[in-house]
């Protein structure tokens, strides 16, 4: 039975590797056994400790997924360091808080470009390598928020239902081809992303009071579906969103 969840042999990229969500995936796709890339803009130092604890192999990329030319530097960097890739999560995502009438377009664009822009195109990259091997497992952080509106974050609601479509857009191209394109939905995880909201009295409660678990996700809830998702336990399931949630829309 373990061996549906092994990922022993299998290379993986996670981008938003330094924190948070990133980091919990990272720390489960090594426990059952892969070798990762830690991509983040920040330094990835704790998480590679973590990793490399682990008995894994493990570097970092220090890079603004962003700027010109970054997807293509990350999928060069994990083919030099592992030679292919099997596992791409793509973690990385800002969120900007600003009620609809204000909204900037520098806080569009900065949100739209990162959570879904490079979501789609680190993702083309990747599968050139994947292609050639028919085999891959794509896994979008998409969010609540794919299927709900949010509260002052329009361009996050926005990036966020764009990753799912780009997962069953992919998905649907890429079955024939051996790569699973699959997303995991968030609920409401205590990270950086989420600092405000549970510093705010008001809609700490609010969410607490919604939530069926009666308790903010962790980085650890996440890991059994990113390695489910990247493991052979998977392999005809694709174009889902997972939610990973305390039950939030099941209510
Ligand atoms: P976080 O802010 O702790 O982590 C985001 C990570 O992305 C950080 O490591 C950060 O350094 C990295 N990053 C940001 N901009 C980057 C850039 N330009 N280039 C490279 N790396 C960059 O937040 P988190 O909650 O761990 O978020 C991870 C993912 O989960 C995001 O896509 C977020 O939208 C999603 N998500 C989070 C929640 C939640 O409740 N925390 C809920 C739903 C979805």
């Amino acid at each position: 039975m373990s061996d549906l969840f092994d990922l022993t042999g299998k290379t993986a990229i996670v981008t938003g590797a330094s924190t948070g969500l990133g980091k919990g995936m990272t720390l489960g796709l090594a426990e059952a056994g892969a070798d990762i890339l830690l991509v983040d803009h920040v330094s990835s130092d704790e998480t590679l400790k973590e990793v490399k604890a682990l008995g894994r192999k493990a570097e970092q990329l220090i890079i603004d997924l962003t700027m010109k030319d970054a997807v293509q530097a990350v999928v060069s960097k994990a083919l030099e360091t592992f030679n292919k890739i099997d596992i791409l999560i793509n973690n990385a995502g800002i969120i900007r808080r600003t009620p609809a009438i204000e909204f900037s377009e520098k806080d569009w664009d900065d949100v739209m470009n990162l959570n879904s822009r490079v979501v789609f195109f680190l993702t083309q990259a990747a599968a050139r390598d994947m292609m050639k091997r028919k085999y891959g497992k794509v896994i979008n952080i998409a969010s609540l928020l794919s299927f709900q509106g949010g509260i002052i974050v329009p361009s996050y609601s926005a990036s966020k239902g764009a990753v799912m479509q780009i997962t069953k857009a992919l998905a649907n191209e890429w079955a024939k081809f051996g790569i699973n394109v699959n997303a995991i939905a968030p609920g409401y995880m205590a990270t950086n992303n989420t600092k405000a909201l549970r510093e705010d009295p008001v809609r700490s409660k609010a969410i607490l009071d919604r939530i069926p678990a009666e308790r903010w996700g962790t980085p650890d809830d996440i890991k059994g579906a990113a390695v489910f998702l990247a493991s052979r336990a998977s392999d005809y399931i694709t174009g889902h969103v997972l939610a990973v949630d305390g039950g939030w829309l099941a209510r």
